[in-house]
């Protein structure tokens, strides 16, 4: 595809004063920003352009080049002209959203200081990495190994982005304060370097491998500690294992969201722990014992008393969850599942026959239902 006439791009005459070109880029700027456009795929692009475009024709010497030589100026062996690429494989037009909003804004706000400004420049981005655990592992803590795909600093030039590991050098144009004063009418207005982005270095033979970025794509592994009590939703910082920064920024931080998968057997509530046991009707009837499982993989034994009810609770203290923030865990709620029997024998049948013929005053305590429904039909008939 043909690159797009820089002046059309801006919506703007040949002949345009510095003034002018200026006005056209902040509405072409502001009507296309990213954060404007969701929903529109194609603006980040468009945006891209209109900043390409107001790079070089703000610049005097790079408008000169572009008004007699076109594209063309600014194709081939680029060195030193870093800061006027046209938005190629380098794609430092890309990158820059920070330095667009200092352009935009910086006037009106007196500017920002240069450390800051470039601080912003090149740090890395934070990375957030979903991982999935077992409820056995949020129980003890564990050691997992991840792999996350991110940008690394480059090998072959040590994250400075030059050829050979060189050091960076100061930017000639802003004498490494990242920053340029300009003339406007009465005012004095400082802003963003160019030549450098703010960071107060260039490069000038841009490592191959990484384009001048001093990073490059890589999948690394990282053994993160988990540790015990963690739920769905805790977060883990790694700090420094997000993105590598921009030619040897500060890299950003890693960000591990814990989810907890359901387990088989316990449902968690915070730190407690519940399970639901069967238990012989006999058992529940007479009194006895059930094993119960715990989330340690051991078993307790648990005394069932003589007459429990289907859905009768105990509590099995300090069987939970630990806490993260340490100081005790919490308790395991058993809830007593009463089963009726099955594929009954012959024999089996007579002796609950016989059973239920003995049977007149054995309901629960307290349980009034036969009352309650007696009352409910004498009421009906009256
Ligand atoms: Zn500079
Ligand atoms: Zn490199």
């Amino acid at each position: 595809m043909a690159k797009r006439d820089y002046y059309d791009v801006l919506g703007a005459s040949k002949g345009a004063s510095a003034e002018e070109l200026k006005k056209a880029y902040r509405t072409k700027a502001k009507e296309l920003h990213p954060d404007r456009n969701k929903d529109d795929p194609t603006s980040e692009a468009q945006f891209k352009e209109v900043n390409e475009a107001y790079e070089v024709l703000k610049d005097a010497d790079k408008k000169a080049a572009y008004d007699r030589y076109g594209h063309a100026a600014f194709e081939g062996g680029m060195g030193q002209q870093r800061g006027a690429r046209p938005g190629g494989a380098g794609g430092d037009f890309g990158s820059s959203f920070s330095d667009v909003f200092e352009d935009l804004f910086g006037d009106f706000m007196g500017g920002r200081n240069a450390g800051g400004a470039r601080q912003r420049a090149s740090r890395g981005s934070d990375l957030r990495y979903n991982l999935r655990i077992t409820l056995e592992e949020a129980f003890s803590g564990s050691q997992k190994s991840i792999r996350v795909p991110t940008l690394s600093a480059c090998d072959e030039c040590s994250g400075t982005g030059a050829e050979g590991g060189a050091e960076p050098v100061t930017c000639p144009t802003c004498s490494g304060m990242g920053k340029v004063r300009a003339q406007q009418g009465f005012f004095t207005v400082e802003r963003t370097c160019p030549t450098c982005g703010g960071l107060g270095q260039i490069v000038k033979n841009p490592c191959k491998v990484c384009k001048g970025a001093g990073r490059v794509e890589k999948e690394r592994s990282l053994s993160v500690n988990i540790p015990a009590g963690v739920e769905t939703g805790t977060r883990i910082r790694l700090s420094g294992e997000g993105e590598a920064g921009l030619r040897g920024g500060p890299a950003g931080d890693l960000y591990i969201f814990i989810e907890v998968r359901e387990h088989p057997i316990f449902l968690r509530d915070g730190l407690d722990l519940h399970c639901r046991v069967p238990v012989s009707f006999t058992t529940a009837a007479l009194g006895g014992e059930v094993e119960v499982p715990t989330i340690d993989g051991g078993r307790s034994r648990v005394k069932v008393p003589a007459g429990s009810q289907a859905g009768k609770q105990m509590r099995l203290r300090s069987k939970g969850m630990p806490s993260l923030r340490g100081g005790g865990a919490g308790d395991m709620m058993i809830e007593l599942s009463v089963e009726t029997p099955v594929n009954l024998t012959s024999r089996q049948k007579e002796l609950l026959r016989e059973f239920e013929g003995l049977s007149q005053d054995n309901h629960p305590e307290g349980s009034s239902f036969f009352t309650k429904v007696k009352s409910f039909w004498d009421g009906m008939k009256g």
